[in-house]
């Protein structure tokens, strides 16, 4: 074995909710804990996979995902050919620590920061070098561009940011781009970019066609409300997306995949609802937050990260009252997914009586 992996912490990934509920003895449970969509997928969606061709259940999926990245290219704006589909954003997070690390390489992040760049990284055998975020948990640029040396061989930009919801403009993007080496690759995780106000002029999507050490991310599993269905892609400048195609398996994501997403991708009225009605509750939790003098950082995401001095005795007490939150990511702090109303007044009262 090697000795990266050797040394690795194992992840923990989420229990399925009945063993949990079972475990726990509650009646309901909820999961605020894993940034899921609490409002399902389209209907379209649901259509779509039932009418799938079962027929064609013996037969390899197609490796290009040719309608599917017809209908991506489209609505991003971008050239088909720069797209590389994989299982889930997380599955491009393995392709690229594989393609672009070596033993010993050094891989940039600012923390706090989503887990599995670490992780992929350790296990290429790669040192992860963390700045950490300004006192409002917006990224340090300054101090990032400080630590970029030539062992740096890529930069992870989480935008949003998970656990901190913080987003940062294209302008401070594009203008850290410009000043990293070509040689180190910037990739930008915008799994969460559906939810930020005006997305559309924050996105960095039109940047790895200008400079090509970029890549661009984003998944189907948060907004879209796919997440089980695993379909994640990234957007490389024609430089690399035939490398990025060579690393991927070629049947990566299935044909009930590829149908779920396109349908996904069609009813564009679902994700805008989607969207709508998780800005409202973003800024009802906030001014609960607010009322109950709690410090959080600024959210452009379907989740909240807040300071509370008794953070692991609240969790279990919403726990114990049918309600996961992720604890565990910075001492005294914890994020939220922001759920349906009715589950936020609820968590909300429970917060209220709750005593530390
Ligand atoms: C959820 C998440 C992903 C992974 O999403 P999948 O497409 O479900 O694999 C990637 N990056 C961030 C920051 C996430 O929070």
């Amino acid at each position: 074995m090697k000795a990266s992996i050797k040394r690795l912490k194992p992840y923990v990934p989420e229990k399925p909710l009945a063993t949990l509920q079972a475990e726990l003895g509650v009646a309901k449970l909820v999961r605020l804990s894993a940034n899921e969509n609490p409002y399902g997928t389209s209907p379209a969606v649901a259509e779509a996979v039932k009418n799938w061709d079962f027929a064609q259940s013996n037969r390899y999926p197609d490796a290009e995902a040719a309608v599917l990245r017809q209908a991506v290219a489209a609505q991003q704006q971008i050239d088909p050919a720069s797209i590389v589909f994989s299982v889930g954003l997380d599955e491009m997070i393995v392709m690229l620590s594989r393609t672009f690390l070596a033993p010993d390489d050094q891989v940039l992040v600012s923390t706090p920061t989503f887990s599995e760049y670490g992780l992929h990284a350790e296990i290429e055998g790669a040192k992860l070098v963390s700045v950490p975020t300004l006192s409002n948990d917006h990224v340090d640029f300054t101090s990032l561009l400080r630590a970029i040396t030539p062992q740096v061989k890529m930069v992870w930009l989480c935008n949003p940011n998970n656990p901190t919801g913080t987003v940062e403009s294209l302008a401070s993007i594009e203008a850290f781009i410009q000043q990293v080496p070509t040689d180190t690759m910037v990739l930008i995780d915008e799994a969460y970019i559906d939810f930020v106000p005006a997305a559309s002029q924050v996105t960095a999507m039109q940047l790895p066609a200008k400079y090509a050490n970029v890549a661009v991310m984003r998944t189907f599993s948060k907004a879209y409300g796919l997440a089980n269905f695993r379909v994640g892609y990234a957007v490389f400048n024609l430089q690399y997306a035939s490398t990025m195609q060579t690393i991927r398996l070629p049947y990566n994501v299935n044909s009930l995949a590829q149908v779920a997403a396109l349908a996904a991708i069609n009813d564009a009225d679902f994700v805008q609802t989607i969207v709508q009605k998780n800005a409202t509750e973003r800024t009802k939790w906030l001014t609960f937050l607010d009322e109950q003098g709690l410090t959080y950082d600024q959210s452009g995401a379907n989740f909240i990260f807040f300071n509370y001095p008794a953070a692991d005795r609240l969790a279990d007490y919403l726990r114990q009252h049918g309600y996961l939150i992720r604890t565990g990511l910075r001492p005294g702090w914890l994020r939220v997914t922001i759920g349906t109303a009715d589950d936020n007044r609820q968590v909300q009262q429970l917060m209220r009586e709750f005593k530390a």
